[in-house]
Parts: structure tokens; sequence; C-alpha cells
């Protein structure tokens, strides 16, 4: 039984976050979303609304693919939550060139610090590269169309928090 632990800001999750936890599934058994909930990163959606899509919009994917999949938060480094969650692999997508350097570096010194831990990079898939949950919260905050990135769940979610509250 082979875990992996996919860290990330899931604000909100989108269909390249899917495509990469599809993926996952032909590598690991198990996989842990770890939902970051570092002070630093401002987040629109708090993380348990972030876990609450999470679930939704995996659970056709999990009951498809016999994926199992968890979902917890996490403040600390990837690595120790990687291990508290006794997974032996980091999973990150890699969506081009700023993505790899980052990744690369950030995997690399994930390994100086866990070598019993492997970094697994999966190359974004070329219907969903170009999504970026960033860019999906500017477009929706100008009103655009953001269908295309999320699914329905996460939209609604998105709307609702960019609703003016007077
Ligand atoms: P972060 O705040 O670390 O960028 P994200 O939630 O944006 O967290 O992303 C988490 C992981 O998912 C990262 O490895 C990122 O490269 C990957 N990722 C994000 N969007 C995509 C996408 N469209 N295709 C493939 N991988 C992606």
């Amino acid at each position: 039984m082979r875990t992996g632990f996919y860290p990330g800001s899931f604000d909100p999750v989108t269909f390249g976050h899917l495509d990469i936890i599809a993926r996952a599934a032909r590598v690991v058994d198990k996989l842990v979303l770890g939902v970051g909930t570092h002070a630093s990163k401002q987040a629109l959606l708090d993380p348990d609304h972030r876990i609450a899509l999470l679930e939704a919009v995996t659970r056709p994917l999990a009951e498809h693919s016999g994926l199992k999949i968890s979902i917890a938060t996490f403040d600390g480094l990837a690595v120790d939550a990687a291990r508290r969650h006794h997974a032996g692999v980091i999973i990150r997508g890699l969506r081009d060139a700023t993505d790899f350097d980052y990744e690369v570096q950030m995997g690399q010194m994930n390994g100086a610090m866990a070598p019993d831990i492997e970094t697994v990079f999966l190359a974004a898939s070329p219907a969903t590269r170009m999504i970026a949950s960033s860019l999906v919260k500017q477009i929706a905050r100008m009103g655009g169309d953001i269908s295309l990135f999320v699914p329905p769940e996460a939209q609604a979610a998105i709307a609702a928090a960019l609703k003016p509250t007077h």
C-alpha cells in the first residue's frame, strides 16, 4: 500500500488539481490531500470550506479509480505533514518552466531534509495546464466565467465568497 501526500492551497480546487489527483491514482494507492493553512498565504476560502469542496469533487474520482483519498490541513513543512500521514511520496504538478524551477528546487530541499520521501512530479495535462487558482479568482472578481476551470461546486463557493456583504 503506497501512500502519497499532495500539498497545495486548493483555493479553490481546479480541474488542474483534479487532473493531477486522477493521475496520481496510477502512482499511489492512497492520497492525502494536504490543504495548506500557512498564515503568510492569504486565502479566499477558509480551510473547512476548501476541505468540503475537495471532498465533494474528488468523491466520484475516488469511486471510479479505487484511489483512497483523505484530506487534512497542515501549516508546517510538507515533509513533516507527509511523514505524519505515513506517505512515502509527495506529489506535485508541473505547469511550466516557472513551476519547474521552483518545484524542483523545493523537491531537492525537501529531499535533503527527508531522504526517505520521494517527490514525484506529474506534468500538467495539455487541457488543464494553464489553470491557476490565483487567476481563477482574478477572473471571477472581474465577472468572468470560471466554469471552464473549476467544478460547479467551486464556482458557487467563489461566487459566494466574492458577494458583497452589504
Ligand atoms: P500552491 O499555493 O503551492 O501553488 P496550488 O494549490 O496552487 O498550491 O497547487 C498545488 C500543486 O498543484 C502544485 O504542485 C501546483 O504546481 C499544482 N497545480 C496547480 N494547478 C495545476 C494545473 N493546472 N495543472 C497541474 N498542476 C497544477
